[in-house]
């Protein structure tokens, strides 16, 4: 444990004997439960245990080069609370990863599974590395030793892992077949985000996009603000930004300004998508797009628009940014998009904030029809899944939206509080062992 000791907040003594550095995200996701706590009155001893991830598990990844040398990096599994259901969360391969940020995530997991009603805990995991800077086969080996590291804390019914930042189908497929190795036994269920031949889903790759139109059609219809016709922005083009730039067009919005990690593009009439997909599949960046003009990608939430949805990196909405925002809502696709500094400046300017925990939660909701199917071993019919989809996000929508007003507070309290209540029946319900 080397990480540098804390430049300002003090740790919470409850985590410190477990890791010294608590850096925003962690802290930001305490005192949203802290809040919510208060809120809806969950019991101080129940919080305690929700302050401190269930368990921490910390590898050593050593990884032999295409050059025979060995490079090695450190990995993390992460359960934040199993009281409602085996772990659930992604793999993540980042260069700035850090066991914070993955303790974090997984108790952002935790929330959002219990605000959709899934019966499962939450659970986030990763390594430090820059994949990028792999060969196709080193990415391999990678994903094996990992896997193999962490395999006691995985199963169908202790923690199912799923795709997240720079993991894939591939990277699944991998996972689930070194599982499948080690366990002596063929193992569909240990693992979600799968390709189809072994037991994935088609709906999969759009859940995550899916389920956030879904919200956008959900908050549209509380401010009686129509869909058809609204302009729409969207930040970051990836496997979330891509597909939901397409469904927010087919459902009839204007997609007036999209960016990515290398530029951004405008056109206040609507750009054509279609042809805006094209290009950035020829282009590797919806950048240089001639159906439109370029942004400076600071920039891109500023433009004018009914709604803005960040989907790309965590804190891009900080209260600068935050103090331009052009949109009278903002849906959060990415996990974490906005800095509490810059939920503050929203909240002051009345822009409406769906949060992530809400909105993204298509994908986890379509990893659980995927599990179940799994081990029912039974395929469901065509559109089972997606009107099971439609009609989870839209009753979580609905949920908050209704105890936001019943509690006086914003969406994001409202879902952590609606979250935060389930997390802590089930607590008390399986009672303190021993
Ligand atoms: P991805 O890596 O496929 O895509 C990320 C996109 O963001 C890329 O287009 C990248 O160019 C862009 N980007 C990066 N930095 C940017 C910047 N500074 N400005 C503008 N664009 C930038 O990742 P993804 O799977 O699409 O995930 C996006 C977000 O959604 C993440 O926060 C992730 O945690 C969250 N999320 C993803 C899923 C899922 O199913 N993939 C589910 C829930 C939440």
């Amino acid at each position: 444990m080397s990480d540098p000791a804390p430049a300002s907040k003090p740790a919470d003594p409850a985590v410190v004997g477990l890791v010294p550095r608590p850096p925003d995200r962690w802290t930001e996701i305490l005192d949203s439960l802290d809040d919510a706590a208060n809120l809806v009155h969950v019991a101080p001893d129940v919080v305690k245990r929700l302050r401190v991830p269930r368990r921490v598990l910390e590898v050593a990844v050593p990884l032999r080069r295409d050059d025979g040398t060995i490079d090695v990096y450190t990995g993390w599994r992460i359960h934040h609370d199993t009281s409602r259901g085996p772990g659930k969360g992604g793999i993540r391969f980042h260069p700035a990863l850090d066991r914070w940020e993955v303790a974090a995530l997984a108790a952002a997991m935790t929330f959002k599974t219990a605000l959709v009603d899934l019966p499962f805990g939450g659970a986030k995991g990763g390594v430090r590395c820059d994949p990028t800077t792999l060969s196709l086969g080193e990415l391999e080996r990678l994903t094996r030793r990992y896997a193999w590291e962490i395999l006691p804390m995985l199963g169908p019914d202790k923690d199912v892992p799923a795709p997240d930042v720079n993991t894939d189908g591939r990277v699944m497929g991998w996972l689930m077949d070194t599982i499948s190795l080690a366990r002596g036994e063929v193992s569909p269920s240990s693992v979600t985000g799968k390709p189809t031949v072994i037991g994935g889903t088609d709906e999969h790759a759009g859940s995550t996009a899916n389920g956030v139109v879904h919200t956008v059609r959900s908050v549209f219809d509380a401010l009686r603000m129509p869909v058809a016709g609204s302009r729409a922005v969207v930040q970051g083009f990836g496997k979330v930004g891509a597909p939901l730039v397409f469904l927010l067009h087919s459902a009839g919005m204007r997609v007036v300004a999209v960016s990515d990690v290398r530029g951004a593009v405008h056109n206040p009439g609507g750009l054509d998508v279609p042809s805006l997909s094209e290009h950035a599949t020829r282009a590797g960046s919806v950048a240089g797009f001639a159906g439109g003009d370029d942004l400076d990608t600071l920039d891109l939430f500023a433009v004018p628009s009914d709604v803005a949805i960040p989907a790309a990196l965590a804190g891009t909405i900080d209260d600068t940014v935050a103090a331009r925002v052009a949109a009278r809502v903002v849906v959060e696709a990415a996990n974490g998009p906005t800095t509490a500094a810059g939920d503050r400046v929203l909240r002051e300017r009345d822009v409406v904030v769906v949060p992530d925990i809400l909105a993204n939660a298509g994908g986890v909701t379509d990893s659980y029809f995927e599990w179940a199917q799994n081990r029912q071993g039974v395929a469901w019919e065509d559109g089972v899944a997606a009107g099971l989809l439609q009609r989870m996000m839209r009753a979580a929508f609905v949920e908050v939206w209704e105890r936001a007003a019943t509690l006086g507070v914003t969406l994001r309290r409202a879902a952590y509080a609606v979250a935060v209540e389930r997390v802590g029946a089930a607590i008390n319900a399986r009672g303190l062992f021993p």
